[in-house]
């Protein structure tokens, strides 16, 4: 399945008490879920240092206030 290279994931840093983002190398790709409200993707299933992983990345809904 094609998919993008880098992900740019989102996850919930304690010390900071807020979202922070880490740009994730893609080995290979698997798909993704997506939100139900924008239906864009949430999460991404991939591979990245030959570990099976699922990714978070902000979907549209996190743009609207
Ligand atoms: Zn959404």
């Amino acid at each position: 399945m094609e998919g993008p290279s880098e992900i740019n994931s989102v996850f919930w840093n304690e010390e900071k008490k807020s979202w922070d983002y880490k740009l994730i190398k893609v080995e290979e790709y698997f798909g993704f879920t997506e939100c139900q409200q924008c239906r864009k993707p949430m999460s991404h299933n991939i591979k990245t240092d030959g570990e099976f992983k699922m990714v978070y990345v902000k979907c549209a809904c996190a743009d609207r206030k």
